[in-house]
């Protein structure tokens, strides 16, 4: 497919995972893309040369580097805030700076880096941040901290829905149940927990996540915006 010839994407964190399949689509669908990783530079460079997207190394912790990343990056049509960590446990035991730093990554970089796209972005641009549908429904104990970055998340979008529309551009977020990657493996300990609480009882995969990433930033969703697209096997039905 060429859906998105001549179309300039940036995926924050597109080197496992969820990312590498929305990188993997966007490539596939003739854009020109451009990821970010942190910790996994192999991987990140075998992706790139799969590919043909080009790679770059920073971290979302470090907000002054997501401005410039995205900055040097434009003017972009599509901008995917994937990058994000979950830290579970009891509240009582976690450690302060380790949830500080989840809150950098999964809230303050995705303000930012749709803020600073927004400044160049052509009309019909689209902004897509990865939430989670934790956002809505917690389900179990143990992740209140991952939670409330996820439900910050739909402020955000909300709000910059909001200021951005009256340049054509639209800001989403998808809402992504258990899917099978390093951060929740389908053979890993929580799986009847999850399926337990699931109308699929299966995790999904990264690329039906890419698949509705790369429906929001198609013409088919230019009236889409300001919105949550939960896609998570009926966990919150
Ligand atoms: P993975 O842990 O498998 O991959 C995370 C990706 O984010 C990697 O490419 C990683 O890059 C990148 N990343 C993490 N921290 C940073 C950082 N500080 N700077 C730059 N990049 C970073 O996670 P998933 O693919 O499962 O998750 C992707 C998104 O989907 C996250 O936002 C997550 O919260 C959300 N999500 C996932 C669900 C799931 O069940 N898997 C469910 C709901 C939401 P690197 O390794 O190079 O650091």
């Amino acid at each position: 497919m060429a859906g998105f010839k001549g179309k300039s994407v940036l995926v924050l964190g597109g080197s496992r995972g969820i990312g590498a399949a929305i990188v993997r689509r966007f490539a596939a669908d003739g854009a020109t893309v451009a990821f970010t990783y942190a910790g996994s530079r192999e991987a990140a460079e075998r992706l790139a040369t799969e590919t043909g997207a080009t790679a770059a190394a920073t971290d979302s912790a470090d907000r002054d580097a997501v401005i410039a990343r995205v900055r040097d990056s434009g003017p972009l049509d599509v901008l995917v805030v994937n990058a994000g960590v979950a830290m579970m446990g009891d509240p009582l035991e976690l450690d302060a700076d380790e949830v500080d730093r989840m809150i950098r990554i999964n809230v303050q970089a995705p303000y930012h880096a749709a803020v600073e796209a927004a400044r160049r972005m052509p009309e019909g641009g689209r902004i897509i941040v990865i939430g989670s549908n934790v956002g809505d429904h917690t389900g179990f104990p143990g992740i209140a901290a991952y939670t409330l970055t996820k439900a910050a998340v739909q402020g955000l979008v909300r709000g910059l829905a909001r200021d951005f529309g009256p340049r054509g551009i639209t800001v989403n977020a998808v809402q992504p149940g258990p899917v099978d990657t390093d951060m929740n493996p389908a053979d890993g300990p929580l799986k009847d927990t999850l399926y337990g609480l699931m109308a699929l009882r299966r995790h999904g995969r990264p690329d039906e996540i890419a698949g509705l990433v790369a429906w929001l930033a198609g013409p088919e969703a230019g009236f889409a915006t300001g919105a949550m697209h939960t896609i998570d096997g009926g966990f919150n039905a």
